[in-house]
């Protein structure tokens, strides 16, 4: 790679709202996520899809429809 023209890639800290907190890499620092491979509905089994669905109503109710 030359040097000086990439952006700085470093490993950072994601949180996701569920306490879940892992490291991976990117440009930016640390994040903040809503869903996670840990509670993502697609591994938890759709346990978490009314909030899903809650999410998406109070998403309409805002910016209505
Ligand atoms: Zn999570």
């Amino acid at each position: 790679m030359k040097q000086g023209i990439h952006p700085d890639y470093q490993e950072c800290t994601v949180s996701c709202a569920c306490g879940n907190t892992f490291t991976t890499g990117s440009v930016k620092g640390n994040l903040r996520v809503d869903v996670c491979s840990k509670c993502h509905p697609f591994f938890t089994g759709q346990q978490r899809a009314a909030q899903a669905r809650g999410r998406i109503e109070q998403f309409n109710k805002r910016y209505g429809k």
